[in-house]
Order: C-alpha cells, then sequence, then structure tokens
C-alpha cells in the first residue's frame, strides 16, 4: 500500500571524440593539426516536481539514455554537447544504485541521495566529457600529431527510487487502538479532504486543520501507520513498511488504546518496537492520546490511567473519537509539536542544491589479475585512460603503451607472463599484447 518503487536504467550520454585533422591550405598538402574537441555527453538527472505523487511515470520509462556528445570537426569546431535528460519525480523520492545490476552482477546498494523540496535535483548519471582533439597534442618536437582523444563514455547503472510517505504528523499505537477512527475525526470535517491529491496514494492520509481559529491557514498532513506488529523490526509483515515511513514524518502520535486490557502495557510493546528500529524516534516530540473516553469503563479507569502515565514522564490527553472529547485540547498539542519540530529542523537544514555523485567502484592504484585466457588490468584511472584511446590509431596506442609503462603497468604484465599473443582487458577494451615492442 506504501511501497511505491521504481527500478530504471539510466545511461547518460558518451563524450564526443575529439578530433584528428589538419588544416588545408591552398599550396601545403597538409597543414597543421586543426581538430577540434568532443562535446559533454547529457546526464540524467532527476528532478523533483511539486504536484507529483507517485513514481508511476518514472518506473514506466525503465531504460533512460542522455544524449551522446557530438565529435570535434576541423578547424577546432567544437562537438556539441549532448542533451540531458530530466527524469521529474514526487517529493519525498529516495535515490539509491540498485543491488541488481543486470546480468547477474550485484553490487552495494550505495545510497545517492533523498529529493524533498520542488526544484532539487540530483544527478544519477553523470555524461562523459568530450575527448580532445588533435591540436591539443602539438609539440616542438612532434607538429602533426595525429592522435586524439576518444569520449569519456558516459555513466550508467540500474538505480532504485522509492517513494516515501511525507506526512507531518504520524499516528502510531497498537492495532484497534482506535487510529483510523481519530485521523477520520480529526480531518472529517474538511469537506476538501477527499480531493486532496495525497487521498490517492493513500487512503490514510488526511489534512487537518491545526488552528480552527486561522481559517485554515496552517495545516499538516496526518497519517494513519498502520502495520505496527511486534517483531515489526525484524522486517515481518507490514510493519517493516510502516517503520520506513515513519522515520519520515515530523511528529509521532503516541495512540494508546484506553480499551485494552492493560493500556499503558499496550503501549509499551508498541514504544520498543519503535526504540529497536531506531531510538532516536523516540526522542522527537511526541504527544500522547488515551482513547475511547466516552465508554464508561474507559471514563471510569481515566484518573488512575493518567497518574500512571505521569509517573512514566507522560503527560496524556484523553480523548473520543465518537463524542469529540479532548481534540481540541489535542490539536493545540499537535500545533505546538509542530512548531518544535519545525524549529529543529530549521537548526539542522542544509540547503537544497544540486548534488552529482560518482559511484567508481574502483578506488585509487591499479592491479593485473589473471583471466581464464589472459590478464586483466583493473584501476579507475588506467580504465578510464584506456576508454579514451582509439587503439586503431598507431600513434594513439603508443602514447598508451608510454602510459602503461610510467604506471609500472607494463612491469607487471611482464611479470605476470605477458608475451606476444597475451589477451589484455581493460574495462570494456581488449588488447593483444607485445607487437609492437621492439618498433
Ligand atoms: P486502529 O486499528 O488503531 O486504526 O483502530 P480503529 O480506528 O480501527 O478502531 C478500533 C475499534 O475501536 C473500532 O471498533 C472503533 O469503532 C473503536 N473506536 C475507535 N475510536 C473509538 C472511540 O473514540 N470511542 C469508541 N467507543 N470506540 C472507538
Ligand atoms: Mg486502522
Amino acid at each position: 500500500m506504501f511501497a511505491d518503487q521504481a527500478h530504471i536504467f539510466v545511461a547518460a550520454g558518451d563524450g564526443g571524440n575529439g578530433s584528428a585533422s589538419f588544416r588545408r591550405e591552398a599550396h601545403v598538402p597538409r597543414g597543421g593539426p586543426d581538430g577540434g574537441d568532443g562535446g559533454k555527453g547529457g546526464d540524467v538527472v532527476l528532478e523533483v516536481s511539486a504536484g507529483m505523487t507517485t513514481l508511476a511515470d518514472v518506473r514506466q520509462r525503465r531504460h533512460v539514455r542522455a544524449q551522446p556528445g557530438g565529435s570535434g570537426g576541423r578547424r577546432r569546431s567544437h562537438g556539441r554537447n549532448g542533451t540531458d535528460v530530466v527524469l521529474h519525480v514526487p517529493p519525498g523520492t529516495v535515490a539509491r544504485v540498485a543491488e541488481r545490476q543486470g546480468q547477474g552482477e550485484t553490487v552495494a546498494p550505495a545510497e545517492l541521495g533523498e529529493l524533498l523540496a520542488p526544484g532539487d535535483r540530483l544527478v544519477v548519471a553523470r555524461g562523459g566529457t568530450g575527448g580532445r582533439g588533435n591540436v591539443h597534442f602539438v609539440s616542438p618536437t612532434h607538429r602533426a600529431p595525429t592522435h586524439a582523444e576518444k569520449g569519456q563514455p558516459g555513466e550508467q547503472r540500474w538505480i532504485e527510487l522509492e517513494l516515501k510517505l511525507i506526512a507531518d504528523i504520524g499516528l502510531v499505537g497498537a492495532p484497534n487502538a482506535g487510529k483510523s477512527t481519530l485521523l477520520a475525526a480529526l480531518t472529517a470535517a474538511r469537506p476538501e479532504v477527499g480531493a486532496f491529491a495525497f487521498t490517492t496514494v493513500s487512503p490514510n492520509l488526511g489534512v487537518m486543520e491545526l488552528d480552527p481559529e486561522d481559517d485554515g491557514e496552517r495545516t499538516a498532513v496526518i497519517a494513519d501507520l498502520p502495520g505496527l506488529i511486534e517483531g515489526a523490526h525484524e522486517g515481518r509483515g507490514l510493519g517493516h513498511a510502516f517503520l520506513r515511513h515513519v522515520e519520515r514524518t515530523r511528529v509521532l502520535v503516541a495512540v494508546v488504546n484506553g480499551a485494552a486490557a492493560d493500556p499503558a502495557a499496550d503501549w509499551l510493546v508498541v514504544e520498543e518496537e519503535l526504540r529497536l528500529r531506531d531510538p532516536a524516534l523516540l526522542e522527537r516530540p511526541m504527544p500522547m492520546v488515551v482513547t475511547k473516553l466516552d465508554l464508561p469503563e474507559v471514563h471510569d479507569r481515566w484518573p488512575k490511567l493518567r497518574d500512571e502515565l505521569a509517573r512514566a514522564g507522560r503527560q496524556p490527553i484523553g480523548v473520543s473519537a465518537h463524542d469529540g472529547t479532548g481534540l481540541d485540547e489535542l490539536r493545540a498539542a499537535l500545533r505546538d509539536a509542530m512548531d518544535e519540530a519545525i524549529s529543529r529542523e530549521a537548526q539542522v537544514q542544509t540547503a537544497p542544491a544540486v548534488r552529482v555523485h560518482r559511484f567508481d567502484p574502483l578506488v585509487a592504484g591499479w592491479e593485473v589479475l589473471p583471466e581464464d585466457d589472459g590478464l586483466r588490468i583493473r584501476g579507475r584511472r588506467i580504465e578510464a585512460a584506456a576508454a579514451r584511446i582509439d587503439f586503431e590509431n598507431e600513434e594513439s596506442r603508443g602514447r598508451f603503451q608510454r602510459t602503461l609503462e610510467r604506471m609500472g603497468i607494463d612491469a607487471e604484465l611482464r611479470r605476470r607472463g605477458a608475451e606476444p599473443g597475451t589477451m589484455v582487458r581493460i574495462g570494456r577494451v581488449e588488447l593483444e599484447w607485445g607487437e609492437e615492442d621492439d618498433a
């Protein structure tokens, strides 16, 4: 019921290739190098759209690809940059790298970020930079380089999006405590509630006026959070979803079933679940209500119960959803709790910003690993360098060979038994070792 998720593949655009071209002049067969740079590949970006309430649109996209950068051209002309793809998501979307990366590959599911406020943006796949044209590789001793860089590949990965409920106030309590009835009583007087967009996400959300005096100027979204059961922190039943959403409410209301055999003990079970999940939950403002005060037996035990809870440090409000007892007092308590929560948030809030995440799975350094039929070089820097080499071009190949030598990888390959004909793989590049060694 709460689960709104999407698992999609995002691929940023590759950078455009740099150009290896030479000026054409009237009387010179081959002028100086004039190859321009490739353009940057487009990014895949998530952006919060205020009006959205579900991830259904995003889920349907499934595969999202941004445009590659254009190639550089003659006369130093710069390739055009690829257009970004912007995916609109609702406020409260959380993005992470998916554990399943296709073809049975799994990675640690890293958190990418949360998108909360309208306009928040998050780059989830970054376009590759363009390759440099041959004009950049001129030197006093090498006036006519044919080497130009290829564009950097764009990032690509499976990501997971999840929409977390954002309610201002969440009602928590044992089953049958009276949460749903209380929600209805607090919001039923608002005929526009039914038309509110949130009601299509979940029938357990409503809008409550915080101050009856101000003509609905201050409202709060209030959620009846069902599904709390013993063992919830272990992920059993609905409990897991419940607890994930509870974390996103500003204020929790402890709803105690006044008609339970032992109301205080009934509540302690709930409190224990919250503590096991996240002890910080219990440090938030959390007004307490005891329900069903209209029932004679509850009315009779109320003074004793109130004292018992007071000894535990609580100031419970006795309410009845049926006859309206205590609801004004509850509203006022919720207003105060909201004020407190908002002022706390203001103290820790950092400005929403454009965030860029890099997901290079490989750390610094490099290694050479044996494979079935050859050797593999792993390492973020060397893989990136290899991806940018045009191996059809002899000069470019030579540059790459010198990079291997400089980094000491060449020596390691030899130590590992590389000889002419050995297959050497680097990222997506496959090379046959050693043909030009004596050149
Ligand atoms: P929830 O499981 O916490 O959502 O509890 P419900 O709102 O579904 O209520 C459980 C039962 O208690 C239902 O039979 C309700 O009619 C009853 N109930 C809830 N609030 C009150 C109340 O204020 N007075 C009385 N007499 N019964 C109530
Ligand atoms: Mg209920």
